[in-house]
C-alpha cells in the first residue's frame, strides 16, 4: 500500500497539489504517513484561513483550539504552536474572561495538549478563581517524572474533583497512587464520586462541549468514566473515609452536606452523591450493597437520605433479587446501629411509593427499633419545609394500614402527641379531625373508652 514516500518530489508535490477535500485525508492517511502530514497541513491551513478570513484570528485560533482539546490531539496542537499565531496561545482564551488557553486544556481534560502549551511557555493566570486550587495539577502535568514519592497523589485528587478521567488516566499511568489519602481523609474515589455541584464554569464549558441542555448528563458522565479509570488501575472500592468524628443520623439529614456518618466505603458515598452510573458501575463491579458505614447504615440509606429517587429504586431492586433468593424480608433493617427497617427511613423522608410496597409485601406497619420507635414516629419526626406532601401521603397509608397512633416509644413519646402540635397544617388536620372524631364518637356511645382508635 505504501511507497509514495519513494516518488519523486514533482510527483509528490503534484499529488498534493489534487487535493481539495477534506475527505481526501482520511484515505490518503490509510497510504502514507508522510503524505497524510504533507496534505493534513494543507486543508488544515485552507480551514484556518477561511475562518479566520470571515470571522478574524481570534476566533479561527480559539475554533481550532477547541477542537484540538475536545480530542486531546497532540498533533493538532503541535500544528497550531508552530504557526504564525502559535504565540497567541500563551495568552489569555478570547472566549473566556480571566482564563488562560492553559486552564482551558486543563478543565476540558486534555493533558496532552496542556503539556505542549506548558512545553512552549503558557503559565496560569493567577487571576482566575478556582477551587480546589488548580496549581498542583498545573506542576504535576509539567514535571511528571518527579521522583519523589507521591508526588502526583495531590495532582490526581484534583483532576478527581474536576470529574477529569483523560487526566486522571495521564497521572496514574505516570506512578499517582489512587488509595492514598488526603490531609482530610478522602482517597481519590472518595473525592469522585461524592456529592458536589459542578465547578463553576463548568455549565459554560458544557456549551462549548455543545452540550448546554445536557449539562447534568456530562457531569454524571465524566463522574462515571473517572471512577472506572481509578477502578481500573486499582482504586480499592472498600476503603473507608478516615475520621474519627461520629454522627448519628436523623430526619435532619434530609438532603443535607453535614450528613456525614463514619468510616462510609465508596459505594456509601456514591449512593448519596447522586450518580446512578457509578452506583451501577460499582455495583457491577461486585462491591457489596449490604455492607454497612462505621454508623451502621446500608448504601441504600445514603441515597434516601440524599433523596436519589433513581438510586434508591435501583438498590432497592438489587437487594429485592437478593432477599427473594434467601427467602428473608424485603423490610430489611438498612440501619443497624438504630435497628432502623426499611419502612422506618422510607417514612422519615416521606417516600411513600416505598411505604406502599413495603406493606403490600407483607410488612409490619408497626416493626420496633432498637429504640421503640415505629414508622409512624419516624414520619412524625420530620419538619423538613418542602416535606409537607409526603409525610402527609405517607401517614394516609399508615393510616389506611391500621398503624395505630397510640403507639409509644421507649423515651414515652406518643405518636398521636407529635401529631396533633407538628408544625405542618396537613398532619395536624389529620390528627385533630381523628381527636373530633374520636369525641363525637365517645358522646354517642357515652363512653370514656373509645372502642377504636383512628388516625
Ligand atoms: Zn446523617
Amino acid at each position: 500500500m505504501c511507497g509514495f514516500d519513494d516518488l519523486p518530489t514533482e510527483v509528490f508535490e503534484q499529488i498534493i497539489g489534487d487535493v481539495k477535500n477534506p475527505q481526501d485525508l482520511s484515505s490518503l492517511s490509510r497510504c502514507s504517513r508522510g503524505l497524510y502530514w504533507a496534505i493534513s497541513d494543507k486543508l488544515f491551513t485552507m480551514a484556518f484561513d477561511k475562518r479566520a478570513a470571515s470571522k478574524g484570528i481570534d476566533h479561527a485560533v480559539s475554533h481550532v483550539f477547541m477542537h484540538t482539546v475536545k480530542h486531546d490531539s497532540q498533533h493538532l496542537i503541535q500544528w497550531l504552536m508552530f504557526r504564525q499565531h502559535g504565540p497567541r496561545l500563551r495568552g489569555p482564551f478570547p472566549l473566556m474572561q480571566s482564563f488562560t488557553f492553559l486552564h482551558y486544556a486543563l478543565l476540558q481534560d486534555a493533558p496532552k495538549v496542556a503539556i505542549q502549551l506548558l512545553k512552549h511557555g503558557s503559565d496560569l493566570d493567577e487571576d482566575a478563581a478556582l477551587y480546589p486550587d488548580l496549581k498542583s495539577l498545573y506542576i504535576s502535568v509539567a514535571r511528571p517524572h518527579s521522583n519523589s514519592l507521591g508526588a502526583l497523589d495531590g495532582a490526581l485528587r484534583i483532576a478527581c474533583s474536576y470529574a477529569l478521567p483523560r487526566m486522571a488516566e495521564y497521572l496514574l499511568i505516570r506512578g499517582a497512587d489512587p488509595n492514598t489519602y488526603s490531609a482530610f481523609g478522602f482517597a481519590a474515589i472518595h473525592i469522585a464520586v461524592r456529592k458536589r455541584v459542578p465547578w463553576a464554569q463548568f455549565k459554560m464549558f458544557a456549551r462549548f462541549e455543545g452540550q448546554q441542555d445536557l449539562e447534568t448528563a456530562l457531569w454524571n458522565a465524566k463522574i462515571a468514566r473517572t471512577a472506572q479509570v481509578l477502578i481500573r488501575f486499582g482504586a480499592d472500592s472498600n476503603l473507608p473515609i478516615q475520621g474519627s468524628r461520629s454522627h448519628s443520623c436523623g430526619p435532619k439529614c434530609w438532603k443535607s452536606l453535614a450528613c456525614c456518618p463514619k468510616e462510609q466505603r465508596v459505594l456509601h458515598v456514591a449512593a448519596g452523591g447522586g450518580s446512578l452510573a457509578v452506583v451501577s458501575m460499582l455495583v457491577k463491579q461486585k462491591v457489596s450493597f449490604f455492607q454497612a458505614d462505621g454508623e451502621g447504615n446500608l448504601p441504600l440509606f445514603h441515597a434516601m437520605v440524599q433523596g436519589h429517587d433513581e438510586i434508591v429504586t435501583f438498590l432497592i431492586e438489587q437487594m429485592r433479587r437478593v432477599q427473594r433468593r434467601r427467602k428473608v424480608s424485603t423490610n430489611a433493617v438498612i440501619c443497624k446501629s438504630t435497628q432502623s427497617t426499611l419502612l422506618h427511613i422510607a417514612c422519615r423522608f416521606g417516600y411513600s411509593d416505598v411505604v406502599s410496597a413495603l406493606i403490600k409485601g407483607g410488612a409490619d406497619v408497626n416493626v420496633e427499633d432498637g429504640l421503640g420507635r415505629r414508622p409512624i414516629h419516624e414520619a412524625l419526626g420530620q419538619c423538613a419545609p418542602d416535606m409537607e406532601d409526603r409525610i402527609v401521603e405517607t401517614l394516609y397509608l399508615l393510616s389506611e394500614n391500621d398503624a395505630s397512633p397510640d403507639v409509644v416509644d421507649c423515651s414515652g413519646t406518643r405518636a398521636r402527641d407529635l401529631g396533633e402540635k407538628h408544625i405542618f397544617s396537613g398532619v395536624r388536620a389529620l390528627f385533630e379531625y381523628a381527636t373530633m372524631a374520636r369525641y363525637e364518637w365517645q358522646r354517642l356511645t357515652e363512653s370514656r373508652q373509645p372502642e377504636k382508635t383512628e388516625m
